[in-house]
């Protein structure tokens, strides 16, 4: 049996048509399927149209978050509560295409526990998301140790065995691409094109881009802590090097300037070095603080699945 999971934040007109697309390539195939709708928080009708939806099918699962958690943690909450021995999470706007699961699956029957779909081309997006998103996945990968491939999504087909090993996973910043190429196993891709949007738009706004980058980042990295500690050492050598020249001209050659000028420059430049250094230091205390807390990552205010909101 394949699990689908399909995340939702304000998709009411996307949802059936998407089912529909899904569930013919599911017989194209000839398996079984099972939807997994998780609603993050939409302020649309999508919750109606799901509920509609599990009533007319009973293969149809759905779950309600109390309120907008994010992507990761609705496709997360979707992991939590598949029972099929293959997995596919898919966007509900049809810019992953359902077609490709048939791709997807046949190459995954070859043996591999996980087969993304990477992109060879990406429609209807601005040139400024393109731009950081090409950017942002090739630093990604200078910095981190694991491999993350490219160019791809969270669109992929991943086995029960993958799935399991993200259950036990406990962090909060949700970054699956990162933590599923971290779990290994045999990896492969599919190209395919990206589409546009079906209808309604986009749910990632820059500041969730922004705030999934330093999840990204952070979770995989401490690079960013090195270049802190790292520029440390070298403005300290060159603050150093400003000392000795400064007593000599003061004591040796006694030729030295009211330096306002060189004062401010290196003042305002070392503080600023010094803020950047303490904002990264933060940006990883803040994560270890949310990450102690011990708060459930998510909180279900209505499923269909059994014991899904005890
Ligand atoms: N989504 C979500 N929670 C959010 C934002 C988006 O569950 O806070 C879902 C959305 O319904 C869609 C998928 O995540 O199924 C991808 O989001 P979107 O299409 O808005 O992002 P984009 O494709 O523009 O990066
Ligand atoms: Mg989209």
């Amino acid at each position: 049996m394949i699990s689908v999971i399909i995340p939702i934040y304000n998709e009411e007109d996307n949802i059936v048509p998407m089912y529909e697309r899904i569930t013919a390539v599911l017989e194209k195939l000839n398996v079984e399927g099972e939807f997994v709708y998780v609603n993050d928080g939409s302020s649309d009708s999508s919750k109606q149209v799901l509920n509609q939806l599990a009533k007319e099918h009973q293969e149809v699962k759905y779950i309600h978050f109390s309120r907008n958690f994010g992507h990761q943690i609705a496709v997360s909450a979707g992991l939590d509560h598949v029972t099929g021995d293959k997995v596919v999470i898919i966007d509900a706007d049809g810019q992953d295409p359902p077609e490709v699961i048939e791709q997807l699956y046949l190459k995954s029957l070859e043996g591999y526990e996980v087969v993304y779909a990477k992109r060879a081309q990406r429609k209807g997006e601005s040139i400024m998301k393109r731009a950081t998103a090409k950017w942002f996945y090739r630093v990604l990968n200078r910095i981190t140790q694991i491999d993350i491939p490219l160019d791809t999504g969270d669109f992929r087909i991943i086995d029960r065995k993958v799935v399991q090993q993200l259950r036990k996973m406990p962090e909060r910043q949700k970054f699956l691409r990162g933590q599923i190429s971290w779990i290994g196993f045999n990896q492969t891709d599919v190209t395919y094109e990206r589409e546009e949007r079906m209808s309604g738009e986009t749910g990632y706004s820059y500041a969730k881009m922004i705030r999934f980058a330093l999840d990204g980042i952070t979770s995989f990295s401490n690079w960013p802590l090195k270049i802190a500690t790292i520029s440390g050492f070298v403005f300290s050598f060159i603050g150093f090097l400003l000392i000795l020249y400064t007593l000599y001209s003061r004591y040796v050659i006694k030729d030295y300037q009211p330096g306002w000028a060189s004062q401010m420059v290196t003042m305002v430049f070392i503080g600023g070095i010094q803020l950047i250094g303490i904002g990264i230091i933060g940006e990883y205390i803040s994560r270890i603080n949310e990450n102690i807390k011990e708060r459930p990552l998510y909180v279900i205010q209505d499923s269909n699945i059994e014991h899904a909101s005890d």
